[in-house]
């Protein structure tokens, strides 16, 4: 126990955290003998129930003499958390490879996103394998891998300030709005598509403030019941997390008592890197419990979704807390982002898919990586997701499977990566139309300049080049919409 620290962690959550499977006798009185039609499968190869378990954070040096309470102690964890390299420094100690700390403070000072990670997540990467942990890819940015940015790229790129009638509520969808009641999140991730709103200001982006408002919020309601069309809100951020358990009950009973809403979901990236909160914050457990409750008396349906992006980040202590929400009747669906490194591969993919499934979270959405400022080293192409998915569909049940998109820059939401009305792989230009969004028009995605053949990077070079590629693909887009 660290001292300082109260234990939060009842007996129930740590029997459930290191608690093994042990599978039930099945008796069965036909003899006739089971003719297998396909070989079994080796039950070590099911990778997906392989949970990280046990005290795996002693590894690091700073948490060796921290026991499971504390580390279970969502408290501990936030204050506990790393938001300079000194701190870091003073944490890992040695683990690192040489000339990593100068490679990360030279990445900190590009970055558009201040750094925010929980202890947790620190226990997670491979410090003697920095350059390759898909964790440390997502949240420490270094310099020796950063790559200029798409000439196409713009902070806001998905133009949610450009649809928002009260600041910070994004009405683009017909019947959905997000609702953004504040600016701060457990953890700040590199790739942040509101990274012109999210986390400090840093060197690089001064932000776009969204703090915790009443006035704000009570205009959002408004427009939100001016409104009959809106049925779908998405109360994000920022992060759920961070919102107090009043104002988790605050906003849930508003916007419940508004007729037209007829769905909620309260987004939170939580789950995936601080898991311990929904197994030692009762308070906000128990307000969020209220909400989904009460909204299911009046048949409306409150959900969470969370941002699950590698298999790495589903442990034994993800596993009690999905368990803890599952027990409580709270559904909890997951998005994802396609990341270069972190789960662009068949395999890493599939493994994240099936081991969401296994704690009970439903895979939603894979993104394509949105056109964010500073992190082009992230980005994959419209191909890659296309490819993916051709494989991991069939891997599992149809329900667990999610669906690829791009989120079009310039506002035309969410459309299936397959839906693009002309894409050329060569020069990387993807156009696509959003007929039930904005009608009429077209909007073209950029894969990574960095993935293209060494001509098609000459000709991106080359502003006029640029615009000659630009237009080719809008007007071949339009001789083939329909
Ligand atoms: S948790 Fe979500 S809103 Fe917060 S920094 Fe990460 S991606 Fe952005």
């Amino acid at each position: 126990m660290v001292r300082g620290v109260a234990s939060r962690a009842t007996s129930w959550e740590r029997r459930r955290f290191f608690m093994s499977t042990q599978p039930l006798p099945i008796v069965s009185n036909d003899v006739s003998p089971i003719v297998p039609k396909k070989p079994p499968v080796d039950a070590a190869s099911l990778a997906h129930k392989n949970l990280r378990r046990g005290p795996f954070w002693q590894k690091i040096p700073a948490y060796k003499a921290v026991d499971e309470a504390s580390f279970l102690d969502h408290s501990w964890q936030a204050k506990s958390s790393i938001t300079k390299v000194s701190k870091l420094v003073e944490t890992i100690q040695e683990l690192v490879p040489k000339g990593f700390v100068e490679d990360l403070e030279a990445g900190m000072k590009r970055a558009p996103m201040s750094v925010r990670v929980s202890p947790y997540l620190v226990s997670l990467i491979d410090w003697e394998h920095p350059y390759e942990d898909p964790e440390r890819i997502q949240f420490f940015p270094v310099a020796s891998r950063l790559l200029p940015d798409h000439p196409k790229l713009g902070l806001d790129s998905l133009h949610e300030q450009a649809d928002a009638p009260v600041p910070g509520l994004t009405h683009r969808y017909t019947d959905k709005a997000l609702f953004l009641p504040l600016d701060t999140c457990p953890v700040y991730c590199r790739f942040c598509t509101r990274s012109y709103a999210i986390g400090l200001d840093t060197d690089e982006v001064e932000k776009v403030h969204l703090r915790p408002n009443d006035e704000r919020w009570r205009r959002a309601y408004q427009y939100i019941a001016s409104r009959p069309e809106l049925e779908d809100i998405v109360i994000s951020g920022g992060d759920a997390y961070q919102l107090r358990p009043q104002h988790i009950e605050e906003i849930g009973e508003a916007l419940l008592a508004i007729p037209n809403v007829r769905r909620m979901r309260f987004a939170t990236k939580g789950p995936a890197v601080m898991p311990m909160k929904i197994l030692t914050d009762d308070a906000w457990v128990d307000a969020l419990t209220r909400v989904v409750d009460k909204g299911r008396k009046l048949h409306k349906d409150v959900v969470l979704h969370t941002h699950f992006n590698n298999p790495n980040e589903i442990t034994g202590v993800t596993e009690a807390a999905m368990g803890r929400l599952f027990e409580r009747g709270i559904m909890v669906r997951n998005q994802s982002v396609l990341i270069r490194g972190v789960n662009d591969s068949v395999e890493t993919m599939t493994l994240l898919l099936k081991r969401l499934g296994h704690v009970n979270v439903h895979p939603y959405y894979v993104y394509v990586h949105d056109m964010v400022q500073g992190v082009e080293d992230l980005r994959t192409s419209v191909d890659t997701a296309i490819h993916i998915e051709k494989h991991v569909r069939g891997t599992t049940a149809g329900f667990n499977t999610p669906t690829f998109v791009v989120d079009a820059p310039g506002g035309g939401g969410k459309r299936d990566a397959h839906s693009y009305e002309y894409y050329d792989r060569d020069t990387g230009v993807s156009v696509y139309s959003a007929p039930s969004v904005k009608p009429g028009q077209l909007f073209p995605y950029f894969d990574p300049v960095h993935q293209l053949g060494a001509h098609q990077q000459r000709r991106w070079a080359d502003p006029r080049e640029q615009q000659a590629m630009v237009d080719d693909a809008l007007s071949k887009a339009r001789a083939h919409m329909r």
